[in-house]
């Protein structure tokens, strides 16, 4: 979806003017703004959730830089939006049509489009690597006097599976078969998002919501500090093997305190959030992109609690199987990191 605009010299301005109103209004002139302008767009996930931040995040740090780079004199003509989206799979669905051009994405989700092994992602071998960002932990958070305190005790229980296109869709559906437990064994499976699911879990019409999402996250906040649900730990065999047997998954601690229910420090398994793009996507633009990040990487991390221990050693490697795009690679070989 990169939209660069035809660089306007000032004696096509001129002509535009002459031209007319009709023209000169479809076609956005400045002449004080010389270099060529390239628009991108990235996919997040749900607005309560961690990634939308994420995702704009990387903007601001875009758009500072432009700023900072009108003073200087270097500039990079990049501009940038982050709307919310469904999440992982359908962010790494529409990269790979074009309709994107990064994404935020389940390090679980990442790796089974670059394999094309599952049938919950497509697969897609131009899908590259930008950096990782915070830890998610797949969380299933349950409704006070649920009696919900295990996977087995969902059964016959009103239970959100997601959104189709979020990352927690596929990482349920992959428990569920780790478990073997289908749709039917509840009472009811919704698939609401993730901005939905808190509400509904706190007017009664759900008994409990799965959840992979950076901590601490508002969206789940609603339901454990707005109506006393809370989170179960998941450190079955089961999550066992599944750690044991995959790249992707590893085990994760919710600390005792983290929201207003959390009595115990709460084990669960998790994946990374990562940042992906296309190999399609111009290497000036994912250069400029990581460069923004990193060169801004303390502003970056005060955006989000979830971002509190990012650092460029893990984020340039952890969680990443698809090959680093080499926009990214230019810049961390120019720091020496790699
Ligand atoms: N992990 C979720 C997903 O892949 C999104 C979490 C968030 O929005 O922070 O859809």
């Amino acid at each position: 979806m990169s939209m660069p605009i035809k660089k306007l010299t000032t004696a096509l301005v001129g002509a535009l003017i002459v031209a007319g109103a009709s023209l000169a209004a479809s076609i956005v002139v400045s002449p004080a703004w010389a270099a060529k302008q390239t628009f991108i767009t990235i996919g997040t996930g749900g607005p309560t959730g961690v990634y939308f931040v994420v995702g704009n995040a990387v903007c601001r740090m875009i758009h500072k830089e432009a700023a900072e780079g009108r003073k200087s004199g270097r500039k990079h003509g990049i501009r940038c939006s982050a709307p919310s989206t469904g999440g992982s799979t359908y962010n790494i669905g529409q990269i790979s049509q074009g309709e994107l051009d990064f994404g935020v994405a389940q390090s679980d989700w990442q790796y089974h489009a670059y394999k094309g092994d599952s049938d919950k992602v497509k697969p897609f071998k131009n899908l590259r690597a930008v950096f990782s960002v915070h830890p998610e932990p797949y969380q299933i958070i349950a409704a006070k006097g649920s009696g919900i305190h295990s996977w087995a005790d969902l059964k016959g229980k009103r239970f959100n599976i997601g959104n189709p296109g979020s990352g927690q869709r596929g990482t349920t559906e992959v428990l569920m078969k780790a478990y073997g437990t289908s749709t039917s064994d509840f009472a009811l499976a919704t698939e609401l998002t993730s901005t939905e699911q808190a509400n509904a879990l706190c007017d009664g019409k759900i008994d409990a919501f799965g959840y992979t999402v950076g901590v601490p996250n508002a969206g789940v906040a609603v339901a454990t500090d707005g109506c006393d649900a809370y989170i179960i730990d998941l450190n079955t065999s089961v999550e066992k093997k599944l750690v044991a047997d995959t790249p992707y998954y590893a085990f994760a601690t919710i600390p005792k305190g983290t929201y207003k229910t959390t009595d115990h420090d709460v084990t669960t398994f998790g994946v990374m959030a990562t940042f992906v793009t296309s190999a399609k996507v111009s290497e000036k633009v994912v250069y400029e992109v990581t460069r923004a990040v990193f060169e801004n990487l303390d502003d970056f991390k005060k955006l989000h609690p979830a971002f509190a221990n990012l650092d460029p050693k893990n984020m340039i490697k952890n969680g990443l199987s698809a090959p680093l795009h080499p926009g990214a690679v230019k810049y961390y070989k120019e720091k020496g990191w790699m």
